[in-house]
């Protein structure tokens, strides 16, 4: 968990955000990851938690819903992960991701 909060304090920098958000680590059934923009509460897939490179995108990822005020994944979106993450990282990480979903949960679109 220390780790994680690192990895959130740092992509927080990143983004030059400072609001205070909060951790929780669950079992998800169908997402990777969610953020309520209103309690600012950070839900991480417990199967992916482990992991530093999942948990560094997905913050990312959830933090880029925040910053952008939008659920979707617009052009817009994937601009700003792709200025900070490099674009062909992005989309080997979510690769990466939703073929681990498949093999835990059978999930195919663990993003939408
Ligand atoms: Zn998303």
């Amino acid at each position: 968990m220390e780790k994680v909060k690192a990895i959130l304090e740092a992509t927080k920098m990143d983004f030059e955000m400072h609001d205070n958000f909060k951790i929780r680590i669950k079992r998800l059934k169908t997402k990777a990851a969610s953020i309520s923009f209103g309690t600012r509460v950070i839900r991480l897939n417990k199967e992916l938690a482990n992991d530093p490179e999942f948990v560094t995108y997905l913050i990312y990822h959830e933090l880029a819903h925040y910053k952008l005020h939008t659920r979707f994944h617009s052009y817009k979106f994937y601009k700003l992960l792709n200025s900070k993450l490099g674009e062909e990282k992005v989309k080997a990480i979510e690769r990466k991701i939703t073929r681990k979903m498949s093999e835990i949960n059978h999930i195919s679109r663990p993003f939408d």
